[in-house]
């Protein structure tokens, strides 16, 4: 069967194998990592690898931090105001909203200073699908109302729920903000490199590109630890974290080290003359194309994300018959094709397409969107 799940997600074979053969005795230590301490040698060994690996991979600059937290991406709503709001005395937040989750994350923001969504991609008048009113696009960046005093800017750099993606980054410094960029990367995270001269924070939860649920990482720029507000709970404190290595409670220990497995897999990755991170781009780039096109070129199915800033990883689309919705669902699964029911906020379907799912499983999907479609 593919899974196409938008997480927790499906996870590379060969990894889950790995973890299976480790599970009770990890490199003959006699433990399995479950029940290492997470202060011993033998994890240190691991955390170490995972995050020398997450920097090559990412090619994450030396004067930039990694945490490995736990509260999952929402937590880190109230966790980035907590720490950055007040790096500027009127502790204004500049939030652009391009689907639910950055919705959500500006509204959590308005606990903790002055958040304002400065631009917004919501559409009252967008054609009503399942009762809601859609994100299809991203506000030309010209048009943001950015402020000149903000702490930080605030954006989702892929929308889980809506499909909508930036595929390149705003500069900030060429929009006359100087306010650093904090991202919510956690449904195309490691799919492909990220521009670190545009993002002084990246957050994520790890259960759809990297590992299980549990794990949240945060990697930011050195100059952003210190300047949490005195309510921020000690091990939501982004420097007192850095400082304890991520120690200053226990880690998600498993997670991690299920996560540095993946990392390890996305090294060993080959496509054509590409390599890790390049190679797991190229193929991501191929099998939203396969999936786009299909839909496109079809009288039946639609997705109506602007072209420009449609997703990699999560593809949401509508049968333009939606009685059809059930016997479209019933058929895929029958074909071993799980978890393509839409979110309920927006209806229709969606295919997560995480780095771990093959192209073998795109085309899978595709052959059932054409026979379905002739059936119909
Ligand atoms: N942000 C994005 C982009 C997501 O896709 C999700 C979860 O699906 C979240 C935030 C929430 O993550 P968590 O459940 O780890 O809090």
């Amino acid at each position: 069967p593919y899974n196409f799940s938008p997480g927790p997600a499906t996870l590379p074979e060969s990894v889950l194998q790995q973890a299976a053969a480790e599970m009770l005795d990890w490199h003959g230590s006699g433990m399995s990592v479950m029940e290492m301490s997470h202060r011993g040698s033998d994890y240190g060994l691991i955390i170490e690898q995972c995050e020398a690996d997450l920097r090559e991979l990412l090619a994450i600059p030396p004067h930039y931090r990694v945490l490995f937290l736990q509260g999952g991406a929402q937590a880190q709503n109230a966790v980035l105001p907590l720490n950055l709001a007040a790096l500027q005395p009127q502790r204004q937040m500049d939030y652009v909203v391009t689907g639910s989750w950055s919705q959500k994350s500006a509204e959590e923001a308005l606990k903790y200073g002055d958040a304002q969504v400065v631009a917004s991609a919501a559409s009252p008048n967008h054609p009503v699908v399942g009762g809601h009113s859609g994100y299809t696009h991203i506000p030309n960046p010209a048009t943001w109302r950015l402020r000149p005093q903000a702490s930080y800017v605030h954006l989702c750099s892929n929308e889980t729920v809506h499909g909508v993606e930036f595929h390149q980054l705003p500069d900030l410094r060429a929009l006359g903000s100087g306010a650093p960029l904090a991202i919510d990367f956690s449904s195309h995270v490691l799919s492909r490199p990220l521009d670190w001269s545009r993002v002084a924070l990246a957050y994520g939860g790890a259960q759809k590109n990297i590992g299980p649920a549990g794990l949240t990482l945060v990697v930011l720029r050195e100059d952003l630890l210190g300047h949490a507000l005195p309510i921020c709970p000690s091990v939501f404190d982004y420097r007192l974290q850095a400082n304890n290595q991520s120690m200053l409670n226990t880690p998600p220990t498993y997670a991690i080290y299920i996560a540095g497995l993946t990392l390890q897999w996305i090294k060993a990755q080959r496509e054509g003359d590409l390599t890790g991170l390049a190679a797991v781009e190229a193929r991501n780039i191929a099998k939203a194309r396969l999936l786009y096109d299909c839909i496109d070129g079809s009288q039946l199915y639609e997705n109506r994300v602007d072209p420009a800033c449609r997703s990699r990883m999560n593809v949401p689309f509508f049968l333009r018959d939606e009685s059809r919705n059930a016997a479209f669902l019933a058929g895929a699964a029958e074909r071993g094709l799980l978890q393509l029911k839409g979110h309920k906020m927006v209806g229709g379907m969606r295919a997560s397409l995480y780095n771990a799912m093959p192209l073998a499983g795109v085309q899978a999907l595709v052959e059932w969107l054409r026979e379905f479609e002739r059936q119909s």
